[in-house]
């Protein structure tokens, strides 16, 4: 009855979200499900940023603010950018917005026209491709493998690059593979892109301190040529454990913030006044959270990683970031319990949510069949029960 835009019918729908939505119903009707699906930190957000977003009610930050964010905030976010990442940006070139997200989206819909091609290195975080076809752009994905630790290679991405290329979307340490660039492996890259001077690439370094085994990451926005062709994604999520406060921005050349900010004016207004309060507290107050947080997640990760060697079928990288494990699935395809066949990802994945009680992600919705994605962002109980159910579920298949 009603006309459903094309563009929003080609959508699929977000698969962390939609697994995350099926398990808390499936809890809601009684069913001890553990949730392994959905990438956020089970940590609170810190105290002194509760109280910051306390103060800023009392103190009347409940007008609309300025769009790209406040000034304040922007000036604390080019701070940051400096003292962590020894980058160099000015607050004309930060646009906040609803998460990383809607940063993502406000930067693709601001660069691609349609027919434009982006290139993807997958596996992929669920909405990269989604996000590129909402404005009207190509999708072009190169499926990158375990055996390269998930990473394009430089001769890959040559051999994907066109005349239409605009835009390359790298994220370190990935989501979904936990992969991270070494500062060689990106120059090798920046060779690649210095033959084609109209390809920006979007570097989205949302999980850069969640990183493990005393490894340093790095940014293709160091290699040479690359400062004033590299959009930085980020934001308060994942570091300060602020999924729902909906913070992210921008980092980029000021032609491009400036886009961003005239389509975020028509679109979405400044984001929220009083998360932006909790975001500069974030990012102007101590740092030893994020240590902590960090190094919680690392002793998970060597938890998560010596559970899963018992777990017959599964091919493991060994994820150095973010807090995902993407096992190679393919031996189990074809086996059965029962009448249930397992014939891909999808049929694992809901396997192992309706017989063992977790919930983990297809790996087609980061453009890799065969796979699955798990979260350890979760307690070393939840970790080690789930792990031991999805074991004793796979040694079931025969
Ligand atoms: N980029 C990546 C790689 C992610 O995993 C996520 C998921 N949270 C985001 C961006 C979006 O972050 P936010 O919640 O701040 O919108
Ligand atoms: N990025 C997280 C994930 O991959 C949160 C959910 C989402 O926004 O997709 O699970």
């Amino acid at each position: 009855m009603y006309n459903i835009s094309q563009r929003v019918q080609s959508l699929q729908p977000s698969a962390t979200l939609a697994m995350s939505q099926k398990s808390a119903e499936l809890r809601a009707a009684g069913v001890d499900v553990i949730n392994m699906s959905i990438g956020e930190p089970d940590f609170n957000t810190p105290e002194h940023i509760k109280e910051a977003a306390k103060r800023a009610i009392d103190e009347n930050y409940t007008h609309y603010a300025p769009v790209p964010g406040y000034l304040s905030l922007r000036k604390v976010i080019c701070e940051n950018l400096k003292r962590n990442s020894g980058m160099e940006f000015t607050p004309e070139q930060i646009v906040v917005g609803n998460g990383a997200k809607h940063e993502l989206a406000n930067v693709v819909m601001s660069l691609i026209n349609p027919g434009d091609e982006v290139l993807i290195p997958v596996p992929a975080w669920v909405s990269y491709v989604e996000i590129v076809k909402i404005a009207c752009g190509v999708p072009v994905t190169v499926f990158t493998g375990i055996d390269n630790d998930f990473k394009i290679q430089p001769e890959a991405l040559r051999a994907a690059l066109t005349p239409r290329t605009r835009l390359l979307m790298l994220n370190s340490p990935s989501n979904p593979t936990g992969s991270i660039y070494s500062a060689e492996e990106l120059e090798a890259l920046a060779a690649v892109l210095r033959d084609f001077p109209d390809v920006v690439v979007l570097s989205d370094e949302i999980y850069e301190h969640i990183v493990f085994d005393g490894k340093k990451v790095s940014s293709i926005y160091h290699c040479e040529g690359m400062k004033d062709r590299t959009v930085i994604i980020n934001g308060v999520s994942k570091a300060y454990a602020m999924t729902g406060w909906r913070i992210g921005y921008t980092a980029a050349p000021t032609a491009i913030t400036k886009a961003v900010s005239k389509l975020q004016g028509q679109y979405t207004s400044g984001v929220s006044s009083i998360a932006m309060k909790a975001a500069e507290a974030a990012y102007d107050g101590p740092q030893e959270c994020v240590e902590t947080m960090r190094r919680e997640f690392e002793r998970r990760r060597d938890l998560v990683l010596e559970l899963a060697a018992q777990i017959p079928g599964w091919k493991i990288n060994r994820p150095e970031g973010a807090f995902y494990l993407f096992p190679d699935i393919s031996q189990l395809l074809g086996k059965r319990f029962g009448d249930r066949e397992i014939r891909d990802d999808n049929d694992y994945a809901m396997y192992l949510l309706e017989e063992a009680h977790v919930a983990t992600v297809k790996g087609s919705a980061f453009s890799a069949p065969g796979y699955i994605r798990l979260s350890y962002a979760t307690s070393e109980d939840n970790i080690r029960e789930a792990m031991r159910r999805i074991r004793v579920a796979t040694e079931a298949l025969k």
